[in-house]
């Protein structure tokens, strides 16, 4: 069994695929070919913004983003303590602070009633992660954000689609960061990413920006860097978009089944999902209250794999030990680095190995 099975996925496009890929080297568009201009219009009218511009990843999507929002040193941006570690370094690489709050329990998301406290007269930002495909409560972090004069940029890389509202993510602060790497929902044969934003000076400074700063070849109107979105990917990508709605489908299809299949498990809960919101699953992260490590070793055993997002929050980082926190901070944080645990979830993922995954977990439980 695998975790994620993206030959499947490959196997039922391949003829789509194998001529986007051959048109795209048949005529040597490798950069900014006429893809790249097609996919940034089909991706942000997917999402509900005015502008997308691709770029590099989803990392440099989120460095530009606060870049563009004039957030450097001095600056403070809150993050919450349990995510990617993109979502904080790349506010460090800025030369601002990440400034951590803890989550919420079911849902892993950013715990907007503990924001407050922690804004300074430095605080520029607020950073909400979409985690595992879920939307973060984005009315009460905008109403905190007019409140304070603060800005929202959304990491939105793991849940492409997902609806607050009514309204996509990566649409509602003013930037939204997506991104394409391969195992994401929307995923790339390679790495990418996307700006999203209805604000023109943002997506111009960001079109800018990932062709050396320039206006015009070779003429520099700030420092920049190289981070284009390969022809190649772009190409991919709009193959791969057509297919997203039925995808995201196809991960609820398989998510629910586990909810059924996982209800009433000893020590286990299934995720909760925020009724003014829908869930695009990137991730199927259950709660295991006890002897999580020992039920992962027992599905290896047998066969399945599963993984931990994450095993160590952002506070008890090495890399962020300079900023002193305590070890205790954020227990949320912490307790869900204990007890989280992802399953397989795909959209190819077969109907009996969801019975099989299930029924192995309830065993190990019981
Ligand atoms: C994947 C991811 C990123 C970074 O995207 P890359 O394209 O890998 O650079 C940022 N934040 C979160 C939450 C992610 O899952």
């Amino acid at each position: 069994m695998n975790f994620l099975d993206l030959a499947a996925q490959y196997r039922s496009i391949q003829k789509e695929i194998d001529a986007a890929i051959n048109s795209v080297i048949s005529r040597s568009e490798f950069i900014m070919g006429p893809a790249v201009g097609e996919l940034e219009e089909k991706v942000a009218t997917y999402c509900g913004t005015q502008f997308g511009v691709a770029l590099n990843s989803g990392t440099d999507a989120l460095i530009i983003a606060l870049k563009a929002l004039g957030i450097g040193a001095e600056d403070e941006v809150i993050v919450p303590s349990f995510t990617y570690i993109a979502s904080a370094e790349t506010v460090a690489m800025t030369g601002a602070r990440p400034v951590f709050v803890d989550i919420e329990p079911d849902t892993f998301n950013i715990d907007v009633s503990t924001i407050e406290r922690v804004i300074t007269p430095r605080t520029k930002a607020i950073l909400p992660v979409h985690l595992y495909g879920q939307p973060a409560d984005m009315d009460k972090i905008c109403q905190l954000a007019k409140k304070h004069n603060l800005k929202v940029i959304e990491d939105a890389a793991q849940a492409i689609g997902a609806e607050y509202k009514g309204k996509k993510v990566g649409s509602i602060g003013n930037v939204g960061c997506l991104s394409f790497f391969p195992t994401k929902n929307l995923g790339a044969y390679g790495d990418g990413g996307m700006l999203l934003t209805d604000d023109p000076r943002i997506a111009e400074m960001a079109k800018k920006w990932r062709i050396h700063g320039q206006s015009k070849k070779y003429y520099t109107d700030f420092i920049g860097d190289s981070s284009r979105l390969d022809t190649l990917q772009a190409a991919v990508l709009l193959v791969k978009l057509k297919y997203l709605d039925k995808w995201t489908h196809a991960r609820q299809a398989v998510a629910n089944k586990y909810d059924t299949l996982l209800t009433a498990t000893p020590g286990v809960t299934t995720p909760t999902v925020s009724p003014d919101r829908s869930h695009v699953y990137h991730q199927y992260t259950i709660r295991v209250t006890h002897q999580r490590d020992a039920l992962a070793a027992h599905l290896k055993q047998k066969g399945i794999p599963t993984m931990i997002y994450y095993p160590i929050a952002l506070h008890q980082q090495k890399a962020f030990s300079s900023y002193g926190y305590d070890q205790s901070a954020f227990p949320e944080s912490r307790q869900a680095t204990e007890e989280v645990l992802s399953l397989p979830i795909y959209p190819e993922l077969p109907q009996d190995s969801i019975g099989s995954i299930a029924k192995e977990i309830k065993q190990f439980c019981s």
